[in-house]
């Protein structure tokens, strides 16, 4: 007889292990199906989130800003130092220990919530049924009411620069060097290039980044992309834009990358490569022939949007299916998955999902861009608080970049919030909460901000919005 669950989620990642949480603290029998197997050789929870995305390049980010701070940034404030050095290994192994801890921490989790983890491959069989393999080879079926599938993505792989996971990595490796390459390549301009990129950079590599669009951060609104790209290139990243790949060679322990840009075919050489040009989903054997789940054309799990997929009782949250591939996207999905098969009527706002690129400075948005709402022919007002005029980011010595309100010319209702500059991710979810409360730039600027804060720029902008800003010209 097979064991039998109210919910069988199959991924631990963000999006899995929180919806097998909220499941179990709703009252159904839970059951989690997990693979990876980490560092240690053992199950390891989280997800690529945890274990190889968001929290390593976040703390690799963290400790190479710190490097970079006490080399470049302590002067201005009268601190001198003597040499100041980084050891690679030890600040990969900080890496891993936060890893370990909160990989740890989920399994504590999913434990002390009374869920069942199976610990092999899930495969949704027809009937809702899920065959598990387990890591000695045995398999056992599960009978469910519903299955989540939480299967996550992984990097895509291009031909002309196949990864080898030592001169040419992807995102995984690159978190894993063991020392800073003298001339460092990343293919991509995206979110994760640009995070890898500049923790190397500041390590003292010399990076190049090929991107294959003229446009840089198409995703961003034009003002934040453009002011992006002027100080990533000041802080010495060699951005080239319409730069596509067309192969590669390895020789030694280097690699030539050959491409085409507006002046011909181009060449340059590095000692490590990170292709970062996207990820893909993960569905390789997650679904029996017969299960009746479809994909859409892109390979991605067909869902509606409360993550319902094309068989009844059978739901896919996260990277596996449509939209933005964040954590935090998973992760309310997956609440969102729980509470529905519990009977709430829970839904999401997929408008108001903030986005954050964790460079320094900081680029995060929320809402949409002017040249979105343009291209909608919505007519609107815009603000923009320059951190320059901030008193706290001047002391602070962090003037780079802009708040920037968007809101309807007719209704004043704010549209779009975003912001390059210190600690964006946090203002912009500032914006976040206020535009979900339906706020208009009036009654942001009405609000009393403390001071002196960075947040007092959000309060500007939005005053700004209908020409009442007191410190902007
Ligand atoms: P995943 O986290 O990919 O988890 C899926 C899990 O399912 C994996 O553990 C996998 O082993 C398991 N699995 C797959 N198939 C099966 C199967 N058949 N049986 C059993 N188990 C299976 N997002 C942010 O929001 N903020 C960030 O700062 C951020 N930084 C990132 C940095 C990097 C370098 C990378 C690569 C990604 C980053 N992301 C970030 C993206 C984020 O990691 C993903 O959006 C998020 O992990 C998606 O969660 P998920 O639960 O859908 O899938």
């Amino acid at each position: 007889m097979s064991q039998k669950f109210d919910v069988v989620v199959i991924g631990a990642g963000p999006g899995g292990y929180v919806a097998a949480i909220r499941a179990a603290q709703l009252g159904l029998k839970t059951a989690l199906v997990e693979k990876y197997q980490g560092k240690e050789g053992k199950t390891a929870l989280g997800g690529t989130c945890l274990n190889v995305g968001c929290i390593p390049s976040k703390a690799l980010l963290d400790s190479s800003y710190k490097f970079h701070e006490a080399r470049e940034g302590f002067k201005v404030h009268g601190i001198t130092t003597g040499d100041v050095n980084m050891d690679v290994p030890a600040m990969v192994g900080r890496k891993d220990v936060i890893v370990k801890n909160l990989t740890g921490g989920v399994a504590a989790l999913i434990k002390s919530n009374g869920v069942t983890l199976f610990e092999g491959h899930g495969k949704l069989l027809a009937g809702k049924q899920v065959e598990v393999t387990k890591l000695d080879g045995s398999v056992e079926v599960l009978a469910a009411e519903n299955v989540i599938l939480a299967s996550g993505s992984k990097p895509v792989d291009i031909p002309p620069a196949p990864v080898d996971q030592d001169i040419i990595v992807d995102s995984t490796g690159a978190l894993d060097f063991q020392s800073a390459p003298a001339k460092l390549g990343v293919i991509g301009a995206g979110v994760i290039g640009l995070e890898l990129g500049s923790v190397w950079a500041r390590l003292g590599s010399e990076v190049t980044v090929i991107e294959a669009m003229d446009k840089f951060l198409p995703a961003a609104d034009d003002q934040v992309a453009k002011e992006a790209l002027k100080i990533l290139t000041k802080q010495g990243l060699n951005i080239r834009l319409g730069a596509r790949v067309t192969g590669s060679e390895i020789k030694g322990k280097q690699v030539t990358v050959k491409f085409t840009d507006a002046a011909g075919e181009q060449e340059l050489t590095f000692d490590k490569l990170i292709v970062a040009v996207g990820r893909r989903p993960v569905t390789a054997n997650l679904l029996a022939a017969d299960s009746g789940v479809t994909m859409d054309e892109r390979g991605f799990v067909f869902v509606d949007d409360f993550c319902a997929t094309s068989v009844p009782g059978v739901y896919a949250i996260g990277d596996v299916v449509r939209g933005a591939m964040l954590a935090h996207k998973a992760s309310e999905e997956g609440v969102m998955v729980a509470e529905r098969i519990a009977g709430h009527k829970t839904q999401m706002n997929y408008d108001l999902i903030p986005g954050v690129i964790y460079t320094h400075p900081e680029i995060a948005w929320v809402g949409k861009t002017e040249q979105q709402l343009k291209a909608e022919g919505v007519d609107v007002n815009v603000g923009v608080a320059p951190f320059a005029a901030s008193g706290r980011a001047m002391a602070a010595n962090e003037t780079a970049g802009f708040v920037k309100v968007i809101a309807d010319a007719k209704t004043d209702r704010v549209l779009g919030v975003h912001v390059i500059g210190p600690s964006a991710a946090e203002l912009v979810q500032q914006g976040a909460i206020a535009m979900e409360f339906g706020t208009s730039a009036e009654d942001l600027g009405m609000m009393v901000f403390s001071h002196p804060t960075l947040s007092e720029s959000l309060h500007e902008a939005a005053l700004a919005v209908n020409g009442h800003a007191i410190h902007v010209a």
